[in-house]
């Protein structure tokens, strides 16, 4: 097993059950991306009542609540000692190739020969920032959620916060509570209310099993797996942090950045109808929640159908921003992640750098992936995901070792 994130320890947990002997190799500590990949602020999006893994759920006195990040790595690392997952610590896999008929597994330390391996090393190893940050005036700082921690590390003055996912709203509302003037680069994006009819909008996807949907049942199957992550934050408000709250806390948005030229970022004009597609996506998911509703009859505990306004297009669209002049100084790239795979020698790895699997059943024989977008179910990347798929991906193993 190669990762000791929430992916790697549920995997290793069904391995455990099914007394298949294994190590986990982690490069860094258990939960080492929420050690020491995340910012002060972040607390889970998903509430607490969501946060299970096998065998192990969140058990405290607030089921509505959010995680902090202390909180995550407690709960994982207490799973970890609860199903005394044979963890290898500060052990980091530097090549894996096929030997005869497994693998070589070399670490910094040694090397294992082993008959299967499951890459659990994360989807979000990598910021992903576009080539064209190379262009940008040395006057200004640039970072990526990896180097962020708090408003108070920038310096002084504007802000450029490029992306509107989940990470991209947190810290442009964060940075602006702090006084900089924020502006936010809007791309494609995934609108949600936080509540809906006075549920988590998350109880409603669990609930009309949204999530359940199975990678072999989604249309678009590479469209699902690179969608960014829904404008939600978890707040013990339980605030909606969407465009329309950004826009009403002062925040200004432009469209999505398409390159910088001669110190000049240029930004698409097409905002109107990214606003468009999210409310419009949104409208069709909240159809679905209350369809599901009303196939339950009365017996939910639930308030009455709710409609959001429209998102709200800036009265005076800018398409350039001149980044000398110095109304900028730091730009923040919230423009996704990536898996790194430098150290996988194996022929798996397509050109855009994904794994090439079906389900997490690797195109290599005895070689499996967990934790990655939509791999098996729509909930496939989330804490409460990996238990339906690890059960799933070990028991091809457990069969492909028996054969
Ligand atoms: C900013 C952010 C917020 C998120 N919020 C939520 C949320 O609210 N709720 C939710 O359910 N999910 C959330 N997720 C999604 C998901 O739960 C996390 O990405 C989670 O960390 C993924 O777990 P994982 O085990 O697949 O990967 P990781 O937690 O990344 O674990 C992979 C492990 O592999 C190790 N590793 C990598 N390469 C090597 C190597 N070569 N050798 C040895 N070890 C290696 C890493 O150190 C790491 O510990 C969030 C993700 C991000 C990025």
């Amino acid at each position: 097993m190669i990762g000791a994130g929430h992916a790697g320890l549920a995997a290793s947990s069904f391995l455990t059950a099914r007394a298949i002997d294994h190590v986990v190799l982690e490069r860094g500590e258990v939960a080492n991306s929420w050690r020491r990949e995340r910012w002060d602020s972040l607390r889970l999006l998903t509430p607490n009542w969501q946060s299970r893994l096998p065998g192990h759920a969140y058990d405290g006195p607030d089921p509505d609540g959010y995680m902090t990040m202390r909180e995550v790595i407690e709960f994982i690392s207490s799973f970890a000692s609860r199903s005394r997952a044979p963890v290898r610590t500060h052990t980091a896999v530097t090549s894996l190739v096929r030997r005869d008929d497994g693998y070589a597994v070399v670490t910094d330390s040694t090397e294992i020969r082993c008959r299967c391996v499951v890459i659990a090393s994360g989807a979000c190893n990598v910021p992903s920032v576009p080539s064209f940050s190379d262009a940008i005036p040395s006057s200004i700082e640039q970072l990526t959620p990896f180097d962020y921690r708090a408003p108070s590390h920038l310096p002084d003055g504007g802000v450029l916060v490029v992306g509107a996912s989940a990470t991209g709203v947190q810290l442009a509302h964060e940075i602006h509570a702090s006084g900089r003037p924020v502006t936010v680069c809007v791309g494609e994006h995934v609108r949600l209310p936080r509540t809906y009819r006075g549920r988590d909008v998350l109880w409603w996807m669990d609930r009309a099993g949204v999530w359940n949907q199975r990678y072999d049942e989604v249309d678009d199957l590479i469209r699902a797996r690179r969608l960014p992550s829904p404008q939600l934050v978890g707040t013990p408000e339980r605030t909606t942090l969407d465009l329309n709250a950004l826009t009403a806390a002062g925040v200004t948005l432009v469209g999505r950045i398409a390159t910088v030229r001669d110190g000049t970022a240029l930004f698409s004009g097409g905002l109107r109808n990214m606003f468009a597609l999210a409310d419009l996506k949104m409208q069709r998911l909240l159809d679905t929640f209350d369809e599901w509703a009303s196939s339950c009859g009365g017996a939910l505990d639930v308030g009455p159908p709710e409609r959001f306004p429209a998102t709200r297009v800036p009265e005076s669209l800018r398409l350039q921003l001149d980044l000398r002049r110095g109304a900028i100084r730091s730009i923040v790239w919230a423009t996704g992640f990536r898996p790194d795979y430098r150290w996988l020698h194996v022929p798996v790895v397509d050109e855009k750098g994904h794994l090439r699997h079906e389900g997490g059943v690797v195109d290599s024989p005895g070689l499996y992936a967990l934790g990655l977008p939509v791999l098996r179910r729509r909930k496939s990347t989330f804490i409460h995901g990996i238990e339906d798929d690890a059960r799933d991906v070990i028991d091809h193993l457990a069969g492909y070792l028996a054969r």
